[in-house]
């Protein structure tokens, strides 16, 4: 078992009125000169949302930075697969929506298992995230007037979701790279492409640098440091067939979990319900059909179990829109794992559609009847060109099929309010961490959150280990350098080694 740095768990949440911690920590962080900035150097492991902005703003500052990418370039980052949106407590629409109300979805959705000091802070930060963005230049959809559009995500009864079309990680993406890559520009940051962290390095109990293969040439560096973050994503992957990137591979945070770094609800795994169904058995990774498409789209299945007419002939009357019926007030906008549960039950007793019988519409009919197929091609047409291009299928002509799949995990490394995980000096952010969601997240806060913590906790928080801690100078000569290389040494020898006779997918 991995010793703990730190085995009895502070959450360092300030105590008070919820809506005053956040302010009231950041008066009582220590701060960290101008000056005494450049003598502190950060290692972030992981470039997308969360990485990247926590770069781009760390060197902003004038920490010095050093960026790992396990991608040719970050604009590769898994980060840019996301769709549908990023909510944000705005209430541009006057529907009633507040901070308070977004703190209020996101712990029920999470059922009651988020924490909630952490919760109420990301609500109040999300109003700043969308005004950064903006400032970036990400190109958020816009009603004709100008304004910022909005659109509904599960589990809430307003319109809090900004979106660019059907890619917004990627426009998101796309600014907080600009961001990094201004400050790899004035040379405040170091950019270290196609790198995969295989090891942390902890010295004195405090997390000092990495052990990183460049995948290029193969051969194993050695980085040391005063902090270190990891911003490396879930691990939804170790169910093997699920939509994360296939590089989205845990490496890193079950590294830091070895060397102490405790893990949080691991269980706490979200199976995203409007996903393309499995459709043979030599596929890598399933491909997800966002949670937006519900605003217009209309879950269905056949009321008689084993039903094989095709859905054209099958009439109104007939078919049951179980999610309208047994959850009014959201319809289909139920949290994900109510409408995910929903349709496994529905499969389960005989109902299910297509060639597998593991799937359920979403039906775009009625949407187009009354607002156009124009007007539905210029919200989802990427979405809807993707479901076309894999299944062969006109989604405007034929509903979609859609099954539920492995899409995020809520849990991930412990940390405290600041972010830090039990092993000092080692912060985790993005869906690398665990305390934001609870055993649920809700639609649109997964961008929310890696762009929080990157862009306006990590900035501050980091100061309670730089300038809170006594530590001395250590360089990449330390012992423990050396032992931490040759651990992942002998672990990529055996494996090399191994000679085995089929992949570990087969
Ligand atoms: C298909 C899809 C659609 C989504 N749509 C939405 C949406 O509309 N709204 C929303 O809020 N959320 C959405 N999400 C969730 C959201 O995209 C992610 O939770 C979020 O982008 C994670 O950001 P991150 O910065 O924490 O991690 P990531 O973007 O996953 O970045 C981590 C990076 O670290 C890399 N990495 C991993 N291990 C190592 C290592 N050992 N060394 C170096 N690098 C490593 C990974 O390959 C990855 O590129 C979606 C997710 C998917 C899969």
């Amino acid at each position: 078992m991995p010793q703990t740095a730190s085995p009895k768990l502070d959450s360092k949440c300030p105590s008070g009125p919820i809506d005053a911690q956040w302010t009231r920590h950041k008066f009582d962080l220590k701060l960290v000169n101008p000056a005494n900035r450049r003598k502190f150097h950060v290692l972030v492991v992981g470039t997308g949302l969360a990485g990247a902005s926590a770069a781009a703003s760390l060197a902003e500052l004038g920490y010095r930075v050093s960026a790992f990418c396990i991608h040719g370039s970050p604009r590769r980052a898994h980060s840019i697969a996301a769709q549908g949106g990023i909510n944000a407590a705005k209430n541009y629409q006057n529907d009633g929506d507040s901070v308070h109300r977004l703190f209020y979805d996101t712990v029920k959705g999470g059922d009651f298992r988020a924490r909630e000091s952490n919760v109420h802070r990301l609500a109040e930060i999300s109003v700043d995230i969308i005004d950064q963005c903006v400032a970036l230049g990400v190109p958020f959809a816009r009603e004709y007037g100008g304004t910022l559009a909005n659109r509904s995500f599960g589990g809430a009864q307003v319109s809090r979701t900004f979106y660019a079309r059907g890619q917004t990680g990627q426009q998101l993406l796309l600014g907080a790279y600009s961001a990094m890559m201004r400050q790899v520009g004035l040379k405040k940051c170091a950019l270290y492409a196609n790198r995969e962290m295989l090891e942390l390095v902890v010295v004195d109990g405090i997390a000092r640098g990495i052990i990183c293969r460049n995948l290029v040439t193969g051969e194993l560096e050695r980085h040391a440091a005063d902090a270190v973050l990891l911003c490396t994503g879930g691990y939804g992957n170790v169910f093997y067939l699920s939509t994360n990137a296939k590089a989205s591979n845990v490496t890193a945070a079950w590294r830091a979990h070895r060397r102490g770094a405790l893990f949080a609800n691991p269980c706490f795994t979200q199976i995203h319900p409007t996903c393309i169904p499995v459709s043979g058995h030599y596929q890598s990774k399933l491909t997800l059909m966002s949670e937006s498409l519900r605003n217009d789209g209309r879950v269905w299945v056949p009321q008689t179990k084993g039903d094989a007419r095709g859905p054209a002939e099958i009439p109104n009357a007939e078919r049951d829109y179980y999610l309208e019926r047994k959850y009014p007030s959201f319809g289909n906008l139920v949290p994900r794992d109510v409408a995910s549960r929903a349709a496994k039950q529905q499969c389960d007793e005989g109902r299910g559609v297509g060639a597998t019988k593991m799937a359920v519409y979403l039906d775009f009919r009625d949407a187009i009847a009354r607002d156009g197929a124009a007007t539905i091609r210029q919200k989802y047409g990427n979405l809807f060109q993707m479901y076309e291009k894999i299944t062969g299928e006109d989604p405007y002509s034929v509903p979609m099929r859609i099954f539920p799949a492995v899409h995020y995990t809520m849990g991930g490394l412990w940390v405290d309010y600041n972010l830090e995980s039990t092993v000092p000096g080692l912060f985790v952010l993005g869906e690398a961490n665990f305390s934001d969601h609870g055993a649920n997240r809700l639609g649109a806060s997964a961008l929310m959150q890696g762009l929080a913590d990157g862009y306006f906790i990590i900035p501050a928080t980091i100061a309670s280990h730089i300038a809170g801690r006594k530590f001395q100078p250590v360089d990449a000569q330390h012992a423990a350098f050396g032992e931490a290389e040759q651990t992942a040494r002998a672990r990529l020898d055996q494996m090399l080694n191994l000679r085995g006779k089929r992949s570990a997918d087969s």
